[in-house]
């Protein structure tokens, strides 16, 4: 049985196993991963799938409509070669060291390399219990594998680095969830989700070895990391300064991550330092959401609710936190910290000027200006105001429009139906500065190149929850309707803006699920 991917065991080969073979949960000393079965399934049913993820792993339309591509990509059969295991890593966990936390409801069945040469790890998220499982069942439910295929695929339409997803297996199982962990737990229709990325490598892998002090396995990690998946920053041999390349590389990578969040309105939910990829990749798609009204302090996880610790407005200054975290990990390879301190440092100067390009684009002007920015984002903040459609709009206002017109342009933005009188006062000034500035400095082709920055259709919470609803009454039209329409972001698409592209109704203000999400998802 196989496909025609070209599996590669350089990872398994090369890193050190962990030598206990029980299935248990357990603390894992010495090894970077362990090795797992997929747990059998009833009743597999593949949901939806990526052709272009497909594509990438060289698989045809055939393939994926085949029982074997079920069967293998819910977990219930391995193909020729395939070793699955899972991943040991640990992370800090809302600012606190968590220890070891691992790959407890996800397994990597295969890293293949591609017909074009490119290396792409296999991961089955919800295929049941692994060592690093502690006490919960290592399964995934409906409705969080719906909202993983669909944003991951959403994301990377948008431009936006990210973990890719292959496919949607429905499992036939029934699994025991408490969706708010508040006592109210229920039976979920169980899911599998395959996800795909070239590493699966995050921040937490390299703090579990620096954390147990196990200087040698960290180096071996690291060594192999930047020789199988950084090779380019090596330029005779590894030593510490292509330790301290490939963290500036991370740096990089990362900050350009966050710039694209804050872009297209992201908020992740959990940056745990166990959730952040090493390729600068979006990883985990838990209790993340989208802002609707621009509101910096605002998160979807409900396991936040009290400090909004991972809160839009923060994502720049935690994700260089973690840095810092990734930074302390790897330390000990190094005589001096020196290097690293001052890598870390650059983080927030070039944070700091990536985002104001990508503001700057975002309004379509040649340069930046600082008093109009903050001047704007205070404006989107008191009149509560959808970010996306204001942002799409913007692209329709000429130099030559009046005040008054332009307020009437942006009006489908706002959620306060008070808005005209509020909104004469603090607008007016604004757009006085910014009809100024697009007389002066836009851009070539301005509207065209805003709507390249300015998506018209996201993942809206409550559009992923009416995907979801449906789909757990056995109608994947919505789901499947969605999936198209996202890889399509940037264009117009008229014939679907009434029905995803259009503002939180007010139902989905505290909804389940479409504004409040818990780790559970
Ligand atoms: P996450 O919140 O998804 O980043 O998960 C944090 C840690 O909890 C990771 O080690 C996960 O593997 C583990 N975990 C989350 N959900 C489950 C589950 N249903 N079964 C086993 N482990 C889980
Ligand atoms: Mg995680």
């Amino acid at each position: 049985m196989s496909f025609t991917f070209q599996i590669d065991t350089t990872f398994t080969d090369k890193l050190p196993a962990d030598p206990v073979a029980h299935n248990v949960p357990r603390q894992v000393m010495g090894a970077c991963y362990s090795w797992v079965q997929p747990k059998p399934v009833q009743q597999p049913k593949l949901l939806i799938h990526s052709p272009e993820v497909a594509e990438l792993l060289d698989l045809n339309d055939e393939d994926c409509h085949s029982d074997l591509f079920t069967q293998v990509f819910s977990g219930n059969a391995l193909l020729d070669g395939m070793k699955p295991y899972a991943m040991c890593y640990g992370g800090h966990q809302f600012g606190n060291w968590a220890g070891q936390l691992g790959d407890g409801r996800a397994m990597t069945i295969a890293d293949i390399i591609n017909s074009k040469g490119e290396r792409w790890s296999l991961q089955l998220k919800g295929a049941g219990k692994t060592p690093y499982s502690r006490n919960a069942d290592g399964l995934a439910v409906l409705r969080s594998s719906i909202r993983e295929f669909l944003c991951s695929e959403a994301m990377f339409h948008l431009g936006v680095p990210t973990t890719r997803a292959l496919s949607l297996c429905a499992t036939g199982d029934q699994v025991w969830r408490d969706m708010f962990y508040d006592g109210h737990p229920e039976y979920e229709p169980g899911a599998v989700v395959c996800r795909v990325a070239p590493s699966f490598l995050r921040f937490g892998s390299f703090e579990i070895f620096a954390a147990r002090n196990d200087l040698k396995t960290l180096k071996t990690l690291l060594d192999f990391t930047i020789t199988t998946y950084f090779p380019h920053l090596i330029e005779d041999n590894i030593t510490t300064d292509t330790y301290a390349k490939w963290f500036a590389e991370v740096c990089d990578t990362t900050k350009d991550m966050i710039v694209h969040w804050q872009r297209v309105g992201f908020v992740h939910g959990v940056m745990n330092t166990d959730n952040m990829s090493i390729h600068g990749l979006t990883i985990d798609y838990g209790p993340y959401g989208w802002l609707e009204d621009y509101n910096p302090d605002w998160t979807p996880n409900t396991t936040d609710a009290q400090f909004h610790r991972y809160a839009y407005g923060k994502q720049p200054s935690i994700a260089h936190w973690n840095l810092m975290k990734l930074a302390q990990a790897i330390a000990p390879l190094f005589d001096s910290v020196e290097a690293l301190q001052t890598i870390l440092n650059d983080y927030a100067t070039q944070y700091k000027s990536a985002w104001q390009d990508m503001m700057r684009q975002k309004l379509g002007l040649k340069t930046f200006d600082e008093a109009l920015v903050e001047q704007l984002m205070n404006n989107l903040e008191r009149i509560e105001t959808d970010m996306t459609i204001f942002f799409r709009k913007l692209a329709d206002i000429s130099a030559q429009n009046t005040i008054e017109q332009c307020i009437q342009t942006i009006s489908p933005a706002f959620y306060d139906t008070s808005w005209q009188n509020k909104a004469s006062e603090v607008w007016q000034a604004w757009f006085e500065d910014y009809l100024g500035q697009l007389k002066s400095h836009a851009v070539d082709n301005r509207k065209a190149a805003m709507n390249q920055v300015n998506p018209k259709f996201v993942l809206r919470n409550y559009l992923a929850q009416l995907a979801i609803d449906k789909a757990n009454e056995g109608d994947l039209s919505m789901l499947h309707e969605l999936f198209e329409v996202l890889k399509r972001p940037y264009a117009e698409q008229p014939q679907f803006e009434a029905q995803y592209a259009q503002k939180r109704p007010d139902w989905a203000k505290e909804k389940a699920g479409c504004s409040m999400l818990s780790c559970s998802s």
